[in-house]
This record gives structure tokens, sequence and C-alpha cells, in this order.
């Protein structure tokens, strides 16, 4: 038996006893290293569900993981017991239209841990053995840490946002939101040689990591609504704007302050929202959705693995998968946690 970490509903959480499942031929059975708590894992706790996904069974939650492997099915060769590995949470079909055309991560069958997509909801990955395909492990040689290596599916995320900005070197950039997704679009954006980064949050503990990460500019907007308002008086019009709070009030922002024919990337979650969409027409600006991520997992790994991105100042806390109920109280405080990951047991 093992410990997972189950949803039942908003504000039900449990840490419940379950079967260690078994791998069929092309699968393989991982042993949880780190899992990281995200964004829409605190929505599934606090709402009982994510933008337009309910819960409408129990789940185990959980898409940020890394672990190691302990068991491979018959038909397994590229990975072994003993490698560790970082588990892409993405299953693919490999055979629909979006597949085919290279845009997998639109995959019409995509299976993705934890997510209440799709009715049954597939299964994630807070649980002390869990199997994912073979075609999802990533192994890897150096000594990273799994937190920090868990954190290949975050940082996925804002590098494919990064690639939905188009080109950003020397371009002046703004990223409303510094949660962990806004933090790691910050860092993306400055990797693809943003020359200027300003970020925006309304608290003031993740922007002080956003400074410790080198964003040029941090912008308190709970504390000083103007902020933003009197900086691009300042300084002028930013090229690039990504949004990554979920915010409708941050998205407006982005349409305020961007320069003629920017464009602005949607990485946070909304479904709806009003907005000034006459500046679309008079400045001819392109707002673009980004959507999880697809050739940008591995390339994470291997930034993470090449130390070339850093995650460590994001990681404030290591909590137990027992506790989790207690974990997901800390990481719903944006004054004290970022990145909060859960370790066994
Ligand atoms: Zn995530
Ligand atoms: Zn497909």
């Amino acid at each position: 038996m093992m410990f997972a970490c189950v949803i039942h509903g908003a504000r039900d959480l449990r840490v419940e006893s379950r079967e260690i499942p078994t791998p069929q031929p092309k699968e393989v059975l991982i042993r949880l290293g780190a899992g990281g708590i995200c964004g829409s894992d605190l929505h599934y706790f606090h709402d009982g569900g994510v933008a337009d996904f309910r819960i409408r069974q129990p789940m185990i939650l959980g898409h940020e993981v890394a672990g190691e492997v302990v068991a491979c099915g018959a038909e397994v060769g590229s990975v072994k017991p003993g490698d560790r590995v970082a588990v892409n949470p993405a299953k693919y079909c490999g055979v629909c239209p979006q597949c085919r055309a290279g845009r997998a991560h639109l995959c019409s069958e995509v299976r993705f841990f934890g997510s209440a997509s799709r009715f049954p909801h597939v299964q994630g990955g807070f649980s002390e053995f869990f199997v994912a395909a073979e075609s999802q492990c990533v192994p890897v040689t150096s000594g990273i840490s799994y937190p920090e290596l868990a954190c290949a599916e975050p940082l996925a995320v804002a590098l494919h946002a990064v690639n939905q900005a188009g080109g950003l070197t020397g371009k002046s950039v703004l990223v409303t939101g510094a949660g962990p997704i806004g933090l790691l679009v910050a860092t993306a954006a400055k990797f693809a040689g943003a020359s200027e980064i300003t970020i925006t949050d309304r608290f003031s503990a993740p922007l002080a990591i956003a400074a410790k990460l080198g964003v040029d500019h941090t912008l308190n907007i709970a504390e000083r609504p103007e902020a933003l308002k009197e900086f691009i008086s300042d300084r002028g019009e930013f090229d690039v704007a990504l949004e990554a709070s979920g915010a409708v009030p941050a998205l407006v922002n982005c349409f305020e302050s961007v320069k003629p024919a920017a464009r602005i990337v949607q990485v946070g979650m909304l479904s709806s929202a009003q907005l000034p969409l006459g500046r679309i027409i008079s400045r001819e600006i392109e707002f673009v959705g980004t959507f999880r991520f697809n050739q940008e997992y591995a390339q994470a790994v291997k930034l993470l693995e090449s130390g070339r991105i850093n995650v460590q100042p994001l990681i404030t806390h290591r909590l137990p998968l027992k506790g989790a109920v207690e974990a997901f109280g800390v990481a719903s405080d944006r004054n004290q946690a970022i990145k909060v990951s859960l370790v066994p047991p």
C-alpha cells in the first residue's frame, strides 16, 4: 500500500491509502522523488476545478513530478530500475491532426496527469508510487535534486509561453503576475535575450524573489496602483507582455501598456473578461494564447540539468506528502510560499 493525495471536491483534499499500481508492458513504475504544487492544483483545492474542468470523481493530484524508476514493463527499453527521471505529465495520441501537425500539446486525446479535463479523470503523481508511459520519462544523469527536477514542467510552460511571444532579443518585456509561472516566464524571457524585464504583482514576497532572479523592475500594484502607469510615462511602453496572473485587471494593464504592433501572450488561466479591445484594432496588437508545452519539456530538463537555468530561489518549501493538506495551505499563502515541493513519505 502507499499514500496518495486525493482531491474529492472543493476544500476536500485527503491523504489516502491506495494500492501500488502495476505497470503495463510499455509503462514504468516510479517512486516519487518530489512533486511541485502548481497553481492549477490550488484551483482544484479551493474551487473544485480549474477553468472549465470540474472534479467529478476522486482524483490524485499532481503533474510536476520526478522520481526513481523502480520497475519496468516487459517492452520498456530506454529506462531501467534505478534511473532518476523527470516525468512529462502529458501523454499524446500521436495520430490526431494536431499531433501530426507537430502540435501534440493541442492533441484532442491528450492524457495529462492530475487533470479533470477528461472523464474518467487522469490520475496524477502525488503518491508514493505512480506509473507513467516510457515515452513520458526523461532520464537524467546529473545529481540535480528532485524538487528542482520537478520544476521542468512549469519551466516548460514558461519556455512555450516565451516561444509564443516570438523573438525577445533586445525587447522590453512586461510580465504580470509573479507566481511560479510568472517568475519562470521572466527567467525564460531573460534567457531568450530580453533587454529589460518588468514584473508586477500584488504581493511583495514574490517580487523580492523576482529581483533575486535578475528581473530589472518589480512593481507592487496593490501598494501603488499607479506604479505601472508612472513607469511607462517615465520609460515608454513595452514591446511584449506576458500575462501570467489570470487576473482580468492585469490583462487590461497589458493592453494599456504595450506599444503599437506589440504581442500579448495569455499564460494565466482566464475564462472570460471585459477588455479594451479597441486597442487591438487601432494599435494592431496581437493577442495570443499559450497552452502547456510541447518539445519544451525535454529542453527544460536539459536547462535545469546543465544549471543554465536555476530554479532554486523559487523552491521555498519541501514538505512531506503525508502532510499534503497542510502543504496546500502553505502553498496558498503567497506572502510566504512560491513553489512548495512535496517529498516522500
Ligand atoms: Zn503546473
Ligand atoms: Zn493527438
